[in-house]
């Protein structure tokens, strides 16, 4: 089968695709023919070892990809060959024709999305689920700022909390990537690159700020969201790329909560839970993923250098 390969760390170019022997389901593992990939930030982070958390070379990449189950090993009762599924993390990789699964990483693609839509849900959707679930503790009724609305988390977060009851505040730094946050169900929309925006959330929550921030570039934003989250607020840190010096006394002032979140430290119950209501969500409609663009698998590099770009309008997705 075809598969990207990524045999020493660097820069986009170290993606190279390969011809290598197609895997094959064990007991309780699960084979899925790719039809969709999806491609996330963090796949840049590990291609390119950043905190030395890169996996062990030679490795195919990727953690998410949606397509049809080719085959199953003993003891699989879940699944079937033939069944629509996404997943959820892989055994073997995902940018990649076929990937080997266990079964706990498989989940159903309901036949009203696509497998592009299926391939942009398990980062981003449970990681928004995650962070604003059972890390932010958000509650209908309550203000959520989703500060960096536009890209695979963002769009998640607003449609989730959307269903859940919650308005709902979003920035972009593009008119196309505001315009998106509305459509995907924001009551507003900010730029977060406009010098007055913060002033502009705090009037529009009534002079009291959001009850929970989502933050996707915390070493930018932590300090201005300890500046205008409400009393009691909680801000989950989801994304960072550097470091923030913050004054500890605007945590003090507003008993607020400053919570750091990974979906890799999700317990294995938690992403049961995670992904049953994910399922349920792309069933009834309220999740839909959103592709910006779609790129063949042999162009792994250009996709790399996109989801690092600026200027997001929702998922990127390989096509094997
Ligand atoms: P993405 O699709 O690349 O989107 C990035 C988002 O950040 C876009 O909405 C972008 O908006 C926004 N942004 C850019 N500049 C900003 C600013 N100054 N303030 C606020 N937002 C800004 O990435 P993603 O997949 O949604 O992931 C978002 C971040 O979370 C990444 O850093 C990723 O590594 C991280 N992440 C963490 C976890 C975890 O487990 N903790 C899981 C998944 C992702 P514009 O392009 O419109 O400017």
């Amino acid at each position: 089968m075809k598969a990207i390969r990524v045999s020493e760390y660097g820069g986009p170019a170290v993606l190279k695709l390969e011809e290598i022997p197609a895997p094959q389901p064990a007991q309780g593992q699960v084979l899925v023919r790719n039809h969709a990939v999806g491609i996330n930030p963090v796949d840049t982070y590990l291609r390119s070892n950043t905190d030395n958390r890169g996996p062990k070379l030679p490795y195919t990449p990727g953690s998410d990809a949606a397509g049809v189950v080719e085959a199953v090993g003993a003891g699989v009762g879940s699944v079937k060959p033939g069944d629509r599924v996404y997943i959820g993390g892989s055994v073997s990789g995902a940018y990649a024709e076929l990937s080997l699964c266990t079964e706990a990483q498989v989940h159903p693609l309901p036949g009203n999305a696509s497998f592009g839509q299926g391939a942009g849900m398990n980062v981003p959707y449970a990681t928004a689920y995650h962070a604003l679930i059972h890390r932010g503790h958000g509650a209908e009724g309550e203000t959520l700022f989703v500060h960096g609305a536009s890209g695979g988390v963002g769009i998640a977060a607003v449609q989730i909390a959307r269903a859940r009851g919650m308005t709902v505040i979003g920035t972009a730094g593009t008119p196309r990537g505001r315009q998106l946050v509305l459509e995907q169900g924001a009551h507003h929309v900010l730029d977060h690159g406009a010098p007055n925006y913060l002033k502009e959330l705090t009037d529009l929550t009534g002079g009291t700020g959001p009850d929970i921030i989502l933050e996707m570039l915390a070493n930018v934003n932590l300090q201005n969201d300890l500046g205008v989250i409400a009393m009691r607020g909680r801000i989950v840190v989801i994304g960072n790329r550097g470091t923030v010096e913050i004054n500890a006394r605007f945590a003090m002032n507003k008993d607020a909560a400053i919570l750091g979140m990974a979906l890799f430290h999700a317990s294995p119950a938690q992403l049961a839970g995670i992904h049953a209501a994910l399922v349920e969500g792309l069933r009834n409609g309220t999740l839909r993923p959103v592709i910006a663009e779609e790129i063949p698998l042999a162009q792994a590099p250009r996709a790399h250098e996109a989801v690092m770009a600026a200027g997001h309008h929702g998922k990127i997705v390989l096509v094997p």
